[in-house]
């Protein structure tokens, strides 16, 4: 039975004691189910106005305290992904557990275990999913204490989509995204995610977007979240929430990568309610009602050769938490 969700849980408040010797968080990978793109900013950031869904597609961060005598140093490994992601302070993760002891003052290192299930450069916000992850683990590991408001303070320091996967459930996103209100949803929502063989980067995505903006004569404004949206994601009814999903960044995808345009098509065909570009793309989230559309959307997607494979998680899901 369907019931009403309230706000999502916080962050799992830090203790103080600090005297774990290792600590696991999950957080969630997502979906945008609108996204409308104002134009470019004198900062070079575009105003946004945007609907995030947490969706079961998990990354896991175990944050080790490291043994006495151990220089400090923030160290990553990575389980799952593709090969050849950054392990230095490239990888947002690490830039996360260092931000996190720049501004405690903890001199402490820690031990980074991460396992990716989100996809790489896919318009999921995984990398934000680790950073955040490593935020709420590294706090509790080290004792630093820091409340939910104070680590989305520092989570919007590292990204526009790291305070999202803090959050998680479903929320509205102003400004960069990381403006948060949380929305009230109710049930379960089924998504077929149909991966492509190759990543798309945001930025190039978000240029593309701004030269068809220009080649088209129009400065873009950011809409509002259409009513639409709000009653659909009140009713549990995805055939509701279908022709209410939007993204103003799918055009540019399309452009960029036309294949996207054929899995959309090719979802739908197979009984998907409606796809569309996931945020930046080009992963393609399809919409199903139930389990069996989700089997034969993954299965003609799959026949097609289009992508590289197909996934299969409902939403919404709680933001950043301690298990295990
Ligand atoms: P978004 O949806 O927020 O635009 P994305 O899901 O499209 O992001 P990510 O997978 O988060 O993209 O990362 C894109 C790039 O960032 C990767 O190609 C990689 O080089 C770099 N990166 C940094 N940290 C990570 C991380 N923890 N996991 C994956 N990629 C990372």
């Amino acid at each position: 039975m369907s019931h009403l969700r309230a706000v999502p849980s916080a962050p799992t408040p830090p203790s103080r004691s600090g005297s774990a010797t290792s600590v696991r968080v999950e957080a969630p990978g997502k979906v945008n189910l609108f996204l409308s793109c104002g134009a470019r900013g004198a900062d070079g950031y575009h105003p946004l106005t945007t609907v995030f869904q947490a969706v079961r597609l998990i990354e896991t961060v175990t944050a080790r305290r490291q043994a006495v005598g151990a220089r400090g140093r923030v160290t990553l490994t990575i389980e799952g992904g593709p090969p050849g992601l950054p392990v230095d302070e490239r990888n947002l993760a690490v830039r996360a557990a260092l931000l996190l002891a720049r501004t405690t003052g903890v001199r402490e290192g820690v031990d980074l275990l991460l396992r990716k299930r989100v996809p790489v450069a896919g318009g999921m916000a995984g990398g934000s999913a680790d950073a955040a992850a490593a935020l709420v683990a590294c706090n509790q590991l080290w004792g630093t204490g820091l409340n939910p408001a104070e680590l989305t303070g520092l989570a919007a320091r590292l990204g526009a989509d790291v305070p999202f996967p803090l959050l998680g459930a479903t929320a509205v996103g102003h400004g960069r995204g990381d403006d948060l209100s949380p929305l009230m949803t109710r049930g379960t929502y089924q998504w077929v995610f149909a991966l492509a063989h190759e990543g798309l980067s945001t930025p190039v995505v978000f240029a593309r977007f701004d030269e068809l903006a220009a080649a088209a004569g129009r400065a873009p404004v950011t809409r509002e979240v259409p009513g639409a949206l709000t009653a659909a994601l009140r009713t549990g009814d995805p055939g509701a929430l279908a022709p209410a999903l939007h993204n103003d960044l799918q055009a540019a995808a399309v452009d960029l990568r036309p294949a996207i345009a054929e899995v959309i098509a090719l979802a739908e065909r197979a009984g998907a309610l409606r796809a569309i570009v996931s945020g930046s793309g080009p992963t393609v989230a399809a919409l199903v009602p139930e389990a069996a559309t989700a089997m034969r959307v993954c299965r003609a997607l799959t026949a097609s050769g289009l992508v590289s494979g197909t996934v299969r998680a409902d939403a919404p899901v709680a933001g950043a938490r301690e298990v295990g």
